[in-house]
């Protein structure tokens, strides 16, 4: 198992254990160290004050040989300790076979014990330090030789208790443990409040996500704060892509609404000429000796449906077309020529209206010849369909600042202010009665025309005065 398994799955848990070691480790090395340094400078004074007062009783006990050597019993005026610092320490003088001569004995009523490893030692002229327990005392005792021209006469024992280092270690150990934990402490509960506070976009970004993957609510956002770390960041980067995605929804289902409506109407479109048709052939077969005149009426429906037919399937490719992202052709077309021929066609059907182009302006655009033909002959088709017979039609072409301007007015029966909006939709037909032979698909092809020049539709009318459809088209430079 890797290291890592072992640290907890939580993210926020991971930082704070992580922070446990690496602190705990650095605290106690240097909590370790700096004891280290205080046990070992008190154990230096502690040594060096013996040392002291060795030279100095050494110095003193000189006078006290007599025919070069220490007796037993012999009685020794220890002198008093010259500092302050050394007064508690326990002076004995020993003969070199190990009998005390002389004692200030320690605080325990108890001599220094001398072991023979000691004497040995002393014997040789060598000074040793020992931590040796007396009852339930505990002594730093520096044994040294006493010297006489180079020879070892007697032996020389300081020594001191160590229960006030003792004392004083066990203050700083238990400073070293509250120190220790209350820096542990603070520091976890640091790491944990910041992570905590870090990572509660994250948490709350997991939980968004789980919402949004088991509803498919899009609508769903994650609450960010307005601190904005790499956590925050990227939960306001998840909620602009949320909004990315439920607007491309959106957009997804009103292409599939407007897919489904396009197919009701036009098989709704389709269905009443069909029937006509067919109602008509069932007629002309079932009646066989029908009159002339009633056998050609039925003819004459019948033609007239498969021609509507004929125009609304036309109709319907080029919307198909539009949609799958058909483009036009971009080549210079001069607009007069074009509207001309388009008024020209249309002539033979306005014969009781008075169809008339009132002024022509030589402009040129880029784009599809024939297609800005058929954008004029449908406003031209429409301003024939919706006027009275003696009602005036008037086609006008300038050039507008850098546009081409297309205007086609008439003073037929206008659309009504609640219409207007939606003439330019799909299968939309303000007037139903009037326009019982139009598809409802004209203005929209027209609108789907414009766009691909680059220009723009609009229409201004009042119902019984006339209508005014004007087209904008950037002209060619
Ligand atoms: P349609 O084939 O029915 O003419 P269009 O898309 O060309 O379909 O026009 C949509 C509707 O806008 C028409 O049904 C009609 O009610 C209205 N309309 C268009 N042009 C005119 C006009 N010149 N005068 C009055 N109404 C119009």
């Amino acid at each position: 198992m890797s290291p890592l398994g072992l640290f907890p799955k939580s993210l926020r848990w991971r930082l704070v254990a992580l922070e446990c070691i690496v602190v705990g480790v650095i605290l106690l090395a240097f909590t370790g160290a700096l004891y280290e340094l205080a046990a070992r400078n008190l154990m230096h004074d502690v040594q060096s004050s013996l040392v002291d007062r060795a030279q100095q009783v050494n110095g003193a006990i000189r006078q006290y040989v007599v025919f070069g050597a220490l007796r037993p019993k012999q009685v020794i005026e220890i002198p008093p300790p010259e500092s302050f610092a050394s007064s508690d320490t326990v002076v004995q003088i020993s003969t070199l076979d190990g009998q005390v001569i002389v004692t200030t004995s320690t605080p325990n009523g108890n001599n220094i014990p001398l072991d023979q490893d000691t004497l040995q030692q002393v014997s040789l002229g060598n000074s040793t330090f020992e931590r040796i327990k007396v009852g339930d005392e505990e002594l730093e005792v520096y044994s040294s030789p006493i010297l006489l021209r180079d020879r070892v006469i007697g032996v020389l024992q300081v020594a001191r208790s160590l229960q006030l280092i003792e004392q004083t270690l066990a203050r700083l150990r238990l400073f070293a443990i509250v120190g220790f934990t209350l820096a542990m402490t603070a520091s976890i509960l640091a790491t944990f409040y910041v992570a905590n506070r870090s990572l509660f976009p994250l948490k709350e970004l997991i939980r968004t996500a789980e919402r949004v993957g088991r509803s498919g609510d899009l609508s769903q956002r994650v609450k960010t704060s307005p601190n904005l770390d790499e956590v925050g960041k990227l939960a306001s980067t998840f909620n602009t892509m949320l909004e990315r995605l439920e607007s491309s929804d959106r957009q997804l289902r009103e292409t599939l609404d407007a897919e489904r409506r396009f197919v009701a109407d036009a098989s709704h479109e389709l269905r009443t000429p069909l029937t006509t048709i067919l109602g008509n052939a069932g007629l002309l077969l079932k009646v066989p000796n029908m009159s002339p005149e009633d056998r050609q009426e039925s003819l004459e429906q019948i033609y007239e449906e498969a021609d509507r037919m004929r125009r609304l399937v036309s109709d319907l490719l080029t919307l198909a077309r539009a949609d799958a992202g058909f483009r036009l052709k971009q080549e210079p077309v001069k607009v007069q020529p074009v509207v001309e021929s388009a008024v020209r066609e249309m002539e033979h059907r306005a014969t009781d209206r008075q169809l008339r182009i009132d002024k022509i302006s030589d402009v040129e655009v880029v784009g599809d010849k024939d297609a800005l033909k058929q954008l004029v002959l449908i406003l031209l088709d429409n301003a024939i369909k919706y006027t009275r017979s003696q009602d005036s039609i008037q086609v006008e072409v300038e050039k507008d600042d850098s546009q081409a301007v297309i205007r086609v007015s008439d003073t037929g029966i206008g659309i009504s202010q609640e219409h207007l909006p939606h003439i330019f939709e799909r299968f939309y037909r303000a007037d139903t009665s009037r326009s019982s032979d139009g598809t409802g698909l004209g203005l929209s092809i027209a609108k789907w025309i414009v766009e691909q020049h680059c220009g723009s539709i609009s229409v201004a009318s009042e119902i019984g005065k006339g209508s005014i459809f004007e087209v904008k088209l950037p002209a060619k430079k």
